[in-house]
């Protein structure tokens, strides 16, 4: 029988490791703050032709939005997300603040950050409670062709039709041009409209061919300046010949949505939003997509650079043997354990010197 696919991140003192899955598990860590809520509105459906997709939106944004939320150091607040459909064959989804709430003037540019990570960050609400502080658009034909809704979307582990992408990976992606993706730059020139800027746009530079981000945060994370999508540029990756290739598996990447996948917030997407100033708790490490590779099993870790760690397993959450130490080389690293297959329950942590 194959182990409980478990994985948990911990800091120094390894709390609070979780049940079962990922989803549990990385909940479980940061489950005592948050007083900060979600409510979930939908827009251009007036027939109600599409309500009886709304339980299972709902059910998914609000686990997507948790998701998110334990990251984030947040207020006592709630933030208003407005589901509009978007009645047409090619939209597919779409994400954003509804507002941007001045910042700074730096060398005469106005820098704004999205008001959803102000309100998120200050509880003020900038265009008032009557308004929906986030919009995610859905494509009707995209929403009844393409999407798969997760029954249990912060456990993740249901299995996904092969012909179907996962909403729930949708909604966090889509949440994340809602916090800080998001601005005004030229997405193939690199100009700008005026003198105004995003707290993203800001760490943005054209080198004349490519887009990059150089916020600190996410350079250490990387290791130098993010490649960001060419012509899609509140996104990460590229197709070769232009640079990032191996950001192409990101939840934040510009290039493509795999079906039956699941995507997770990474390290990187976190580094990108604290950059362009979403008030984060402490930099996490990640452990995601628990799987099988020829019968044995792996996860992998996201954190920064050259950071020392050891790996634990447990088979009862109480006695745990090193499973390996490690210092991180890249930004994802894969882990496995050939010997979790001989094992009824498999717990990870991760414990950080
Ligand atoms: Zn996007």
């Amino acid at each position: 029988m194959k182990p409980a696919a478990a994985v948990a991140a911990t800091t120094r003192r390894y709390a609070a490791i979780g049940l079962l899955t990922i989803g549990y598990a990385l909940l479980a860590v940061n489950g005592a703050q948050a007083a900060t809520t979600f409510s979930i509105s939908f827009s251009n459906d007036d027939s109600g032709q599409f309500a009886s997709y709304y339980p299972s939106i709902t059910s998914n944004v609000l686990a997507a939005a948790q998701t998110w939320l334990q990251y984030f150091s947040s207020a006592n607040t709630t933030i208003a997300i407005e589901i509009e459909f978007v009645d047409d064959t090619t939209t597919r989804s779409g994400g954003e603040s509804l507002t941007s709430y001045f910042v700074t003037n730096i060398n005469g540019i106005n820098i704004f950050e999205q008001a959803a990570a102000t309100k998120l960050r200050t509880g003020f609400d900038q265009n008032g409670d009557s308004t929906p502080d986030l919009k995610i658009q859905l494509g009707t034909n995209y929403l009844v062709q393409a999407l798969w809704f997760d029954p249990h979307p912060l456990v993740r582990v249901d299995l996904i039709p092969s012909d179907k992408t996962d909403a729930m990976s949708i909604f966090l992606h889509e949440l994340c041009h809602g916090w800080a993706f998001n601005g005004w730059i030229n997405q193939t020139t690199g100009t700008f409209p005026g003198d105004y800027m995003s707290t993203f746009d800001q760490w943005t530079r054209f080198d004349g061919t490519n887009f990059f981000f150089v916020g600190p945060g996410a350079e250490a994370i990387y290791g130098g300046p993010v490649p960001l999508t060419y012509g899609n540029v509140f996104h990460v990756g590229n197709t070769s010949p232009r640079p990032g290739s191996d950001l192409i598996p990101d939840l934040m990447n510009g290039i493509v949505f795999t079906n039956a996948w699941r995507y997770y917030i990474s390290s990187l997407d976190l580094a990108l939003c604290a950059d362009a100033g979403v008030s984060m708790t402490n930099p996490p490490v990640l452990l995601s997509h628990p799987h099988w590779v020829n019968a044995i099993f792996a996860f992998d870790i996201a954190c920064p650079f050259g950071r020392a760690m050891r790996i634990d397993f447990s088979t009862n959450l109480v006695n745990w043997t090193v499973l390996t130490d490690l210092v991180t080389t890249n930004a994802t690293m894969a882990v496995s354990d050939p010997a979790a297959a001989s094992s009824k329950n498999r717990f990870y942590r991760v414990v950080l010197p």
